[in-house]
This record gives C-alpha cells, sequence and structure tokens, in this order.
C-alpha cells in the first residue's frame, strides 16, 4: 500500500490534471482505509472548488519566480 504522503501527492496531482487508472485506483483503496486521507481528499476537492482562482493566481506567481 502507498504511504499517505503519496495519496496526498497524487491527489494534489489530480486536482490539475487527470490521474492514471491506477493512481486513482490507488488513492481510492486507501482512502477507504485511512480516515486522514480522505479528509484531505474531500477538504482538497472543496477547496478546488470554492478558491480556484484563488489557487490559479498563486500558481501563477510560482510560475514567474521559477
Ligand atoms: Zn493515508
Amino acid at each position: 500500500m502507498r504511504s499517505c504522503r503519496d495519496i496526498t501527492a497524487l491527489v494534489s496531482q489530480g486536482l490539475d490534471k487527470q490521474l492514471s487508472l491506477g493512481e486513482r485506483l490507488a488513492i481510492g483503496v486507501h482512502v477507504m482505509m485511512c480516515s486522514r486521507c480522505r479528509n484531505f481528499q474531500s477538504q482538497a476537492h472543496f477547496i478546488r472548488t470554492t478558491a480556484h482562482t484563488y489557487l490559479e493566481r498563486l500558481q501563477d506567481e510560482s510560475e514567474k519566480k521559477s
């Protein structure tokens, strides 16, 4: 089983791009057993839908710096 760190990273990536079937399965299996990552996932989706514009602005800023 993947670590919580892997799963939270995958969930974050999944907000920006389409994950592979294997990645989505790994998240699905993990969050069934891990309430911490389940909370992270629901918060991540909440943040995405409510503050998407804000996050995009943050990404623009970090792209300018790099
Ligand atoms: Zn976990």
